[in-house]
């Protein structure tokens, strides 16, 4: 079926818009806040005014799998535990780097046929618990513009005794992590780049917004990481990392912040891979930024870059490789065995 058949078949009525002039909507499930007239969609193309109310979407997945929380990626989150991942359709920006285009939607021109699995949300839950994922997570598509599904799946995941996750572009409303705020642990914020022209021009989104609704959701309680994907020629000049890093440092120096490589993606096909030793530049710079925790991700060889080490002391406490978790001295306790420092995070 097409995007828009599906998003009309699958979607219910939600309350987290207010009457705008002219049978309007103003949507709050984003920073965005589209006002959004009679019979027509958000930017994110799934949310639509019917009658003057909002529909948002409802009652599917575009697709669902068992991932290492480390894929997502969460450190300081439950090493080496699975997580059941699920995608819907939409996001709030259009990022030329996609690397979810299918699920995403980046642009106006995605006119493919769609397909999706029907699903309750107490299925979701269950198929979580049955496959022994302590966790479930909310992912593939941007989870702002669904927020209603994922709370829902979350409320039963909590009656299942299960940890729920965000991972998200962070254009976060209060309202909407207000919302959230209930049955949401974990976020996984990007933050892009420090520098609003070129954020507008290659995302689509607001870094005011955006800086914003990452203080919004670490002042408001959610465990909070942090990922930048170091995009050569777009990110990658020290001057605009260090800018990225003062500004998590500001927040908590505990805040992971994960810097990434980059590889050619939709709409940047040509852009060449990151270095490695750019990655690792950027780790150096968010170290001597203060910040406790800083990871080397989505390369080969990145060495200790990935794991996580004592702050205080320096001992080796969670070893990595790539997804894999080959040493965690932190399981059930969270405090370093040589020096007995507390390490932030969820542990056990
Ligand atoms: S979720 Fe964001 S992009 Fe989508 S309609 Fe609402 S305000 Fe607009």
């Amino acid at each position: 079926m097409t995007l828009r058949e599906l998003v009309e078949k699958f979607s219910k009525r939600t309350e987290l818009f207010r009457p705008a002039p002219g049978g309007a909507v103003k949507c709050l499930a984003c920073a965005r806040a589209c006002v959004i007239s009679e019979g027509a969609f958000g930017f994110c193309r799934v949310r639509f005014n019917r009658g003057g109310k909002l529909f948002a979407p409802w009652g599917y997945v575009s697709g669902i799998a068992l991932d290492p929380v480390e894929k997502k990626p969460f450190f300081h989150v439950l090493p080496g535990a699975q997580a059941l991942s699920f995608g819907m359709y939409g996001c709030n920006f259009s990022c030329a780097f996609c690397q979810n285009s299918q699920t995403a939607l980046p642009g106006p021109e995605a006119s493919a046929l769609f397909s999706c699995q029907r699903i309750l949300p107490a299925a979701l839950a269950e198929s979580a618990a049955e496959n022994k994922a302590p966790l479930i997570v909310s992912t593939y598509n941007e989870p702002l513009v669904t927020a209603e599904w994922a709370r829902a799946v979350f409320s039963e995941a909590k009656k299942k005794g299960l940890r729920t996750a965000f991972v998200s572009n962070a254009c976060a409303s209060k309202e909407v992590l207000e919302f959230l705020r209930p049955c949401l642990d974990f976020y996984k914020a990007d933050l892009k780049s420090f520098n609003a022209e070129r954020y507008l021009e290659v995302t689509g989104g607001d870094l005011k917004k955006v800086l914003k609704g990452i203080e919004l959701v670490y002042s408001m309680g959610f465990w909070l990481e942090v990922v930048t994907l170091v995009v050569p020629g777009f990110n990658d000049s020290p001057a605009e990392l260090e800018c990225a890093a003062s500004f998590i440092a500001g927040l908590s120096k505990n805040i992971p912040w994960h810097v990434t490589a980059f590889y050619p993606a939709h709409k940047m096909p040509d852009t060449e891979p990151t270095p490695p030793e750019t990655v690792l530049r950027a780790r150096e710079i968010g170290l001597k930024k203060g910040l406790n925790f800083v990871y080397a991700g989505n390369m080969a060889g990145s060495g200790d870059a990935e794991n996580t080490l004592c702050s205080v002391c320096g001992k080796l406490l969670v070893e990595r490789r790539g997804f894999s978790v080959t040493t965690n001295l932190l399981a059930g306790r969270g405090t370093c065995p040589a020096c007995g420092k507390t390490v932030p995070g969820v542990w056990k």
